[in-house]
């Protein structure tokens, strides 16, 4: 029976797929929600991000096996979509990434599982400290960068030695989104000459205050961007003149990081084997849209595709490899979001008609639900 005294449980499984190194909450976010909510803990899910059981336990949730808290807690929370055998119960709420995924929102919906993804997020100033997705991109745009650079021959920096001097090596961010920007501004903090472009005119400023330069193209792409501010997706025509407008710049560049989205659609072609072909050898991609389709012609996830000496890697979750910090991030996020959710009686409020929950909502079958401990 629902009371509206008892605590709601929240439960963290640990992350499954391959690589995955993140843990969905923290112990310091856990201590500043202990007093709204109850959390069972799976051994161990902290682990690999460097967060073991003991912090959990002093922070003041229990440790738990994950069919424990498949059966005992309100809300389930993760990171990665949920396997088979990582869905609650009936009733229950989940929050985790997967909302791109229409087999999965079937599957949820079936078993009457509601589905908090967190792709879902709505992207307004009230939201923005939930947004997995922009902590997430901040941390691939860092490490995008890290990883490129120790792919590449030659280094980021100017150095002048007594052995000779060495010139800095040329960068460019395709897409000055939240990913991009944080690669220019890794890039150069590095000493690489830096540079960017995006479609929306609104993105050359920000490029500019990174002390980068911002490319712009002699190409007929339209209108980059739509009303709501967001990229729009050029004609395939548009598309290709853009392709042929890039090319000599990145015939000069070392180091491109692409990270072009168009939201819901697959990732617009930057980079064909015609661009290839002018690139100099040596010179490393590293393509953060490889999960929609890749930016570059070549791209394969989790690879990286050698052509005439180009590099080009496809890494799907750069994130996994700064856990630690990647992690607090996440959670950061999570906690944000079950702070806003979790009403002072311990339960979780979701109603259609408020801006984050409705979005969240949005294709639940729900219009109005209260979660509250079982
Ligand atoms: P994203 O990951 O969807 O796309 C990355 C970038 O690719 C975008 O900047 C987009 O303009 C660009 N792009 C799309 N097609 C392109 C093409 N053909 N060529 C070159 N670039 C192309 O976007 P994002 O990084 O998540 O966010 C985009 C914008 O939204 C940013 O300006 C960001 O500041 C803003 N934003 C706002 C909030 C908020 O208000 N809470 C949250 C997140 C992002």
């Amino acid at each position: 029976m629902n009371t509206h005294t008892q605590q709601i449980i929240i439960g963290v499984l640990a992350e499954r797929a391959t690589g995955e190194r993140r843990v969905a909450l923290v112990p310091s976010d856990i201590k500043k929600l202990i007093s709204s909510a109850k959390f069972l803990i799976e051994s161990g899910a902290g682990r690999e991000a460097g967060f073991d059981d003991n912090a959990y336990v002093d922070a003041g949730a229990r440790m738990a096996d994950s069919r424990d808290i498949l059966e005992t807690c309100d809300v389930v929370v993760k990171v990665r979509p949920p396997g088979v055998d990582e869905t609650p119960r009936a009733g229950r709420t989940l929050v985790s990434l997967g909302g791109h995924d229409p087999v999965l929102g079937d599957f949820l919906r079936k078993r009457s599982v509601i589905h908090l993804a967190l792709e879902r997020v709505p992207r307004t100033t009230r939201a923005q400290a939930m947004d997995v997705l922009s902590s997430q991109a901040s941390i691939a745009g860092y490490a995008s960068v890290l990883e490129g650079a120790r792919a590449l021959g030659v280094l980021l920096p100017m150095l002048t030695t007594a052995a000779g001097t060495i010139k800095p090596a040329k960068m460019i961010a395709l897409g000055a989104g939240v990913a991009g920007l944080q690669a220019i501004a890794s890039a150069r903090r590095l000493g690489a000459v830096v540079h960017g472009f995006d479609v929306r005119a609104a993105a050359r400023e920000q490029v500019e205050s990174l002390g980068a330069k911002f490319v712009s193209v002699d190409a007929d792409i339209g209108a980059g961007e739509s009303a709501g501010g967001y990229a729009r997706e050029q004609s395939s025509d548009q598309q290709r003149q853009l392709r042929r407008a890039l090319s000599s710049h990145l015939a000069m560049m070392h180091l491109v990081i692409t990270t072009a989205q168009i939201s819901g659609r697959p990732a617009p072609l930057l980079i064909d084997r015609e661009t290839l072909d002018v690139m100099q050898p040596g010179s490393v991609i590293v393509d953060l849209a490889a999960e929609t389709g890749g930016n570059c012609e070549v791209t394969r996830p989790d690879q990286t595709v050698t052509v005439r000496g180009v590099r080009v890697m496809g890494p799907t979750n750069l994130p996994s490899l700064m856990a630690t910090d990647a992690s607090r991030l996440f959670s950061g996020n999570i906690r944000a979001l079950l702070a806003y959710l979790l009403e002072g009686s311990g339960r979780l409020n979701l109603d259609a008609s408020d801006p984050v929950s409705g979005a969240l909502l949005a294709d639940q079958n729900v219009a109005r639900a209260s979660v509250a401990a079982a």
